[in-house]
């Protein structure tokens, strides 16, 4: 388990490095593992270490760690395609904010259990901002809509906005994607809404996300090592 702490001060060092060089203060970026395929008890090492923000992609995943991780104090948010009929599941597993909100019909199944349970979540809207087929998110053109009807649902409480930037060495083009995520925050405005967030930044892009306004990083093979699957396998549930 030593790589895990090894890694972790390593990408403390570049979320470091990353802020100073954007200006902006430490405190404003909030490191998330992403900890799909990664098993509870790594998990735990990094958790005991005081990392403790943690995100799934697949509810199955969520419920088969959650009793080994309950004890320990956490914050568990989901970053994966959900679909309406996993919701009660993943309501069961204490997840905190769900990051990938990119439809209205889920947001209406979603309030409708929460109204059932007596419960309220935090939500980011998810926005494809590379427009590739194979990515979940909502249209950037209509964002703007999907926060104005998911903030009239009273159990969910939009926090920010999330993407996945374009999969590409090209930097440059994934740069693109986090400046559009950020101009959204900007551009849009719904009364009693106010996008704190900006979920975006991998292992491997991080610094980028960093300077064009990230608030969560997102990081996972830089921290537990190379998963064996394709990402795009994590990305489609079902
Ligand atoms: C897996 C995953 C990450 C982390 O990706 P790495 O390249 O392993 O750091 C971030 N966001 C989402 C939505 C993911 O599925």
């Amino acid at each position: 388990m030593a790589d895990i702490l090894h890694n972790l001060q390593i990408i403390q060092n570049r979320i470091d490095l990353a802020c100073a060089k954007a200006n902006r203060s430490r405190e404003e970026v909030r490191l998330l593992l992403a900890t799909k395929t990664v098993t509870a008890d790594r998990i735990l090492t990094a958790m005991q270490a005081g990392y403790t923000l943690i995100a799934e992609n697949k509810v199955q995943e969520v419920k088969e760690k959650f009793d080994a991780l309950k004890d320990f104090s956490h914050i568990s948010h989901f970053i994966g395609h959900l679909q309406t009929n996993k919701i009660k599941d993943l309501l069961k597993c204490n997840v905190s904010c769900i990051q990938s909100l990119d439809r209205l019909d889920l947001a209406e199944k979603l309030q409708s259990r929460l109204e059932k349970e007596n419960k309220d979540i935090d939500v980011f809207i998810q926005v494809n901002t590379s427009e590739e087929e194979s990515k979940f998110g909502i249209h950037p053109d209509q964002a703007e809509d999907l926060v104005r009807r998911v903030a009239e649902l009273d159990r969910i409480n939009i926090k920010g906005l999330m993407t996945i930037g374009l999969f590409s060495a090209d930097l440059d083009k994934v740069r693109l994607c986090y400046q559009l995520l950020n101009r959204l925050r900007k551009e849009i405005q719904v009364p009693g809404v106010e996008l704190k967030e900006l979920s975006m930044g991998m292992s491997g892009d991080l610094e980028i996300a960093i300077e064009e306004g990230a608030t969560i990083v997102r990081v996972g093979t830089a921290i537990f090592g190379q998963r064996i699957y394709p990402d795009s396998y994590y990305w489609n549930e079902g």
